[in-house]
């Protein structure tokens, strides 16, 4: 009795490490530190789609290795499980532990969400990873999500994306009248006052609809990811910047139940694995951008062109607008964006004088 008191105490002080029998006698032994989760995730993603989806295969990974087991995550793209954009709700009401995505997908239900993913003319990504971890901002956000009966994590950041694809140029702001775009969050609410019609649609929808002319544009990410899924061979005009999403950042939702029902160790691992994939798909988006948008220049077919000052003007106009009234009529979005705006004020006048100054050095 005495030395089995003691293999236990002993399993218990090193975890798996010192335990290298099968999975069973090592829980019997070590009591709560070696008991193992199996979870499940859903994503807005196609399946292992290149960056947004691979980061949410490699939070797994990463959470299964550095857990040595203790953690298993299974994986569903979007559709798969639940539609592309059900994830929060499923993931609310613990019908799935986990799910990762974006979270102005949830406009409409949580509106003050937004500031989390991009606003127009809002933060970068550098911006909105200082405000979430060091400016306040993931306190705010949990705030937010605390009825739903999540846990928000920041779990990567695409970077600036591209204006989008067109079947015909945008010249001046007459040429947004009409034009039915695929255009998600507050972006889309601009648009539609600038006289388009904005559409939301998952990823995996995206090049049939264009394609077809069911959708005259779209914006979906940036090179990288455009190219993957084909959009260069179904519109002919790629404009830049991404004035509607600057930097958008991902978010991992954990149900509360789920999430508590954790030992210290394994969420301190899940915490800190998906700050781990916010670094990683940056490093992934600058490298797979750069060589996508090369391919793209090359190729005679496209025309990568800047939006002209004019149209930019109205957009960044309007935004203004669209924001203040939806914090005019939203308490949770007047405190979250008074935050954000007094966040966005503060960081504008150093990235002025640092990013943006030592890129124009650059190109001198
Ligand atoms: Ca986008």
């Amino acid at each position: 009795m005495k030395r089995r008191e003691f293999v236990g105490g002993l399993a218990a002080a090193t975890g798996l490490a010192g335990c290298a029998k099968p999975q069973a006698d090592c829980a019997a032994q070590g009591g709560e530190s070696v008991q193992t989760f199996a979870w499940s995730c859903v994503t807005s993603w196609p399946p292992k789609f290149p960056g947004l989806g691979m980061a949410v295969e490699n939070l797994a990974e990463r959470i299964e290795r550095a857990s040595a087991g203790r953690l298993k995550i299974k994986i569903y793209g979007g559709g798969e499980l639940v539609p592309a954009f059900e994830v929060f709700d499923a993931v609310s009401r613990g019908a799935v532990e986990m799910g990762h995505g974006a979270s102005y997908y949830h406009r409409g239900k949580v509106d003050a969400a937004q500031f989390f993913t991009a606003m127009p003319f809002g933060l970068n990504r550098a911006e909105l990873e200082g405000w979430l971890y060091y400016g306040g901002g993931l306190e705010l956000w949990r705030e937010l999500y605390e009825p739903f009966n999540l846990m928000p994590f920041p779990c990567g950041n695409t970077g600036v994306q591209m204006g989008g694809w067109f079947n015909k140029e945008i010249n001046s702001i007459d040429d947004l009248k009409g034009l039915k775009m695929r255009i998600p969050g507050m972006g889309g609410e601009v648009l539609r006052r600038a006289g388009g019609t904005p559409v939301i649609l998952p990823g995996a929808e995206i090049f049939t609809s264009l394609q077809t002319g069911a959708i005259d544009a779209t914006e979906w990410v940036g090179p990288y990811n455009d190219v993957t899924i084909g959009l260069h061979k179904a519109a002919k005009y790629y404009y830049y910047p991404g004035w509607q999403e600057p930097g958008p950042g991902l978010e991992c939702i954990i149900n509360r139940t789920a999430w508590d029902s954790l030992p210290a160790d394994l969420q301190a691992i899940v915490e800190i694995t998906c700050q781990s994939i916010t670094t990683d798909m940056a490093a992934e988006y600058t490298n797979g951008n750069a060589i996508a948008l090369q391919q793209l220049l090359n190729n005679p077919s496209i025309e990568v062109r800047a939006f002209p000052e004019q149209v930019i003007r109205h957009l960044k106009e309007i935004t203004t607008e669209v924001v203040a009234e939806l914090m005019a009529r939203d308490p949770a979005a007047a405190k979250i964006g008074k935050a954000y705006y007094e966040y966005l004020e503060r960081a504008e006048v150093n990235s002025r004088i640092s990013e943006q100054a030592y890129f124009h050095t650059r190109k001198n």
